[in-house]
């Protein structure tokens, strides 16, 4: 059994002390490491030892902060099959996502190294000859990172080195149901050289999570996870009136034209549901099908999910892990229940998946329904597991109302080979990221976040550091006239 403290000022909290909860192998369904549950007094004495740091971090030049944010790339990718372990034993993931997860987390890393010495800001030409006017692109402070367990270290990635690059200093509360990725990453970011105090992070549940967020020395919330707890952060933030940014859930649509390559529509319709056991919020839950090539992808997608190698996830081999926990299997379970009760066709799965070499893990077979209607909750609500909805449609008009018909926008596909109406879709598609002819694609260069309630604010890319700070404009008046004090003087 593993055993963890809590991650603060450089140092680990002694492994006996406060409240401990177990983290459960999703696939031996046995305890396998022992976390500590952070309290107020946790909370704030990781707190004190980022605000002790900031000031020495904010003023350390980019090009070193570059440089060690280089460094902790290089740490990670000579960890990165180890760093896989750990994150799969976790969750459940299977090893082949988790191993390229930890080397797109260094190539995050690299790409906001290059951010940390050129965050410029500009030069404004005023009205006013002899006011010279620029901007500066500054750090918040303090900032509290909260992630979900489907993926822990990219959604900690996908903030953590763009919030180091531009000089903030970090609390991170990772998700109850998997933190031990994110305090072995600990260690990573010591051995890169990151400076105590720069990184701090406490394991709890939501009281953590809450604490963190109320304390009034956070200058920024950083959230991945459900609406559900987005809105309560929102509304404690707004309280303090401090800013989030907020990557919530989806339930998008994945739109497949007559006119679409099959074989290509078909791996793409896979991937963005059966990749990650369905837990990933771009998930292609809603595959919208033209009539011409419904039947054939129903079948095609039928052959290929019951073809799908269940397994261990630390074997490279297995296609699809189980399930990260306990309550998220019993709601996908029940989520496939109500579904079969509205009267959605069940093409294939539909229930636990049980076989010798799949033991006690929480397995749930690739599930698809079929001939589903939009005011169905299977194709309203997020599952975030292997359950796909196939709805008909007959016209490009009836494809677009009802992929917006959802209070989620977080992602859509379109699949076809007419650039014109590919061209024509995207702006019509209300949600943050769009993919043509290709599915759940991330790069680092490319901003990712929603619209609706999927939250706001961008992650990765230029956006993603522009999240972390704020701009400050400065007005330096050259001239030596004597002004008029009681008029504005622009
Ligand atoms: P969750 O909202 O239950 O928990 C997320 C985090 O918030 C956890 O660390 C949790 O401990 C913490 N938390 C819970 N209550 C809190 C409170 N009152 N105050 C402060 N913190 C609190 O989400 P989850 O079940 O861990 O993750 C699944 C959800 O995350 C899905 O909706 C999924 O779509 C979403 N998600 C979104 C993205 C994205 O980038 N948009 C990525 C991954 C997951």
């Amino acid at each position: 059994m593993r055993k963890y403290g809590l991650f603060i000022g450089g140092e680990w909290t002694e492994t006996g002390r406060g409240a401990r909860f177990p983290a459960v192998n999703p696939f031996t369904a046995e305890p396998w490491a022992e976390l500590a549950e952070a309290g107020q007094g946790d909370v704030d004495a990781a707190v004190a030892a980022a605000v002790a740091a900031q000031p020495a971090w904010a003023a350390t030049n980019g090009a070193t902060r570059a440089a060690i944010l280089n460094r902790i790339a290089d740490v990670i990718v000579e960890n990165a099959q180890q760093m896989a372990v750990y994150e799969s034993t976790d969750n459940g993931k299977v090893i082949r996502e988790t191993g390229s997860q930890m080397l797109f987390a260094a190539r995050l890393f690299r790409f906001y190294a290059g951010y940390a010495d050129k965050l410029y800001g500009s030069t404004i030409p005023l009205d006013s000859p002899t006011i010279f006017d620029y901007t500066l692109r500054e750090p918040y402070g303090v900032v509290a990172l909260i992630t979900a367990w489907n993926s822990p270290i990219t959604l900690l990635c996908n903030k953590l080195p763009a919030a180091l690059a531009a000089g903030n200093t970090i609390v991170v509360k990772p998700s109850e149901h998997a933190s031990v990725s994110t305090l072995e990453f600990c260690k990573l970011l010591t051995e890169g050289g990151l400076p105590p105090g720069v990184v701090n992070v406490v394991t709890g549940a939501a009281e953590t999570g809450a604490a963190l967020v109320r304390h009034p020395d956070i200058a920024k919330v950083s959230f991945t996870g459900s609406p559900g707890v987005g809105r309560k952060i929102a509304s404690m933030a707004g309280e303090m009136l401090k800013p989030v940014t907020l990557e919530l859930g989806g339930k998008s649509p994945n739109i497949v034209f007559d006119d679409a390559d099959p074989e290509a529509a078909t791996i793409g319709a896979l991937a963005g549901i059966f990749g990650a056991t369905g837990q990933t919020c771009v998930a292609g839950s809603r595959l919208l099908v033209q009539r011409g090539l419904y039947n054939e992808i129903t079948e095609r997608l039928a052959t290929r999910a019951q073809a799908i190698r269940l397994g261990d996830p630390l074997d490279p081999a297995s296609e699809m892990g189980t399930v990260a926990n306990q309550p998220q299997f019993d709601r996908i379970i029940a989520s496939i229940e109500s579904a079969k009760s509205d009267g959605a066709r069940l093409v294939t799965g539909g229930g636990a998946a049980k076989g010798a070499h799949l033991g006690k893990g929480l397995f749930i077979e690739p599930t698809i329904f079929a001939d589903a209607r939009n005011d169905m909750a299977v194709a309203q609500t997020e599952i975030f597991g292997p359950v796909l909805t196939i709805l008909p449609f007959e016209e490009e008009e009836e494809a677009v109302r009802i992929a917006n018909d959802i209070p989620f926008g977080l992602a859509s596909g379109i699949w076809t080979r007419d650039i014109s109406r590919a061209m024509r879709l995207v702006p019509r598609m209300k949600s943050g990221v769009v993919w043509v002819n290709t599915y759940r694609m991330v790069a680092a260069q490319a901003p990712f976040g929603g619209t609706k309630e999927s939250g706001f604010g961008r992650e990765r890319g230029e956006a993603g550091i522009m999240e972390f700070t704020t701009t400050k404009n400065v007005m330096i008046d050259y001239s030596s006239e004597a002004r008029d004090p009681f008029a504005i003087k622009n």
